[in-house]
């Protein structure tokens, strides 16, 4: 059956652009002439009409927070295989999901070898804290310190600094893969203390605590950097050998001894 034609009222499309109700500008005709079919009230029309606007600018949040966040890939945890890391509770990681240690300014550290899905689980798990609409901004701990090494040099550090901690989230990403020098060392710190119980930390490290001081040049300075990281933190450990390796060979065997990430 034809859909009953309507007449668009006067001053209505001028009113929602006002109002900024772009999908209830979309949809309030075919809302309209649905709701009449199925003999909806008017109420619930009008509540199904602004549930899909709430709905929809949410969505459009949510993906702004995505491209925002600057993710070099996107992964989720349910692409994510847990059989491949048996030290990994799945429910450990759904519940950080949820987002509460952002809440409670907490961080998580991811500990493990090259290829073990660090990055996959801190992407997914910063993934999953935009969709909670939170402020998340990824980078690699390299990238992070040449960040605020070029702000320093142009005079804007203090505002580069603010600039960051007004991030929910942080994603510090392959911490240890290259040393930094000592005012890189320095900056990270200070970044780490701007953030320390105000805000969250995801980072990711090849390196077990006691090998940090070489990445941050001296015991004392590297002491002072796990100290505000660890201090409220959940440390999840990966293990095994690489991922990659693994779906290349298409197998699950055990690394030989040379095989064994150092
Ligand atoms: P790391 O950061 O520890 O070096 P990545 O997270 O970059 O490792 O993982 C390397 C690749 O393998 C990525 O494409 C990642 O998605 C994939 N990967 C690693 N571990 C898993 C896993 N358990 N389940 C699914 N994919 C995984
Ligand atoms: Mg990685």
């Amino acid at each position: 059956m034809k859909p009953p034609a309507l007449v668009e009222p006067p001053h209505l499309a001028v009113d929602l652009k006002t109002l900024r109700l772009p999908t209830v500008l979309e949809h309030w005709e075919r809302q309209a002439q649905e709701a009449l079919r199925a003999r909806r009230t008017s109420p619930e029309y009008l509540a199904d009409l602004m549930h899909l606007e709430v709905h929809h600018r949410r969505e459009k949040r949510i993906r702004r927070l995505i491209q925002e966040a600057r993710f070099p890939v996107l992964k989720t945890l349910d692409s994510f295989d847990f059989n491949a890391q048996p030290g990994l509770q799945r429910d450990t990681l759904l519940d950080l999901a949820q987002g509460r240690f952002v809440a409670s300014h907490e961080n998580v550290l991811l500990i493990g070898g090259v290829g073990t899905g660090k990055t996959h689980l801190a992407i997914a798990l910063g993934v999953s804290c935009c969709q909670q609409e939170r402020r998340v901004r990824y980078f690699t701990a390299a990238e992070l310190t040449n960040d605020l090494v070029e702000a320093k040099h142009q005079g804007r550090l203090s505002r580069r600094m603010e600039y960051l901690a007004r991030f929910d989230v942080v994603v510090l990403d392959e911490l240890g893969y290259v040393p930094f020098d000592k005012q890189g060392a320095d900056l990270l710190f200070g970044l780490v203390s701007k953030v320390y119980e105000r805000k969250s930390l995801i980072v990711t490290t090849n390196l077990p605590f006691a090998r940090w001081s070489e990445v941050f040049l001296d015991p004392t300075a590297a002491a002072a950097v796990i100290d505000r990281i660890v201090h409220h933190a959940t440390i999840l450990k990966t293990e095994g050998e690489s991922y990659r390796l693994r779906s290349a060979q298409g197998t699950r065997r055990k690394p030989r001894p040379e095989e064994k990430p150092s």
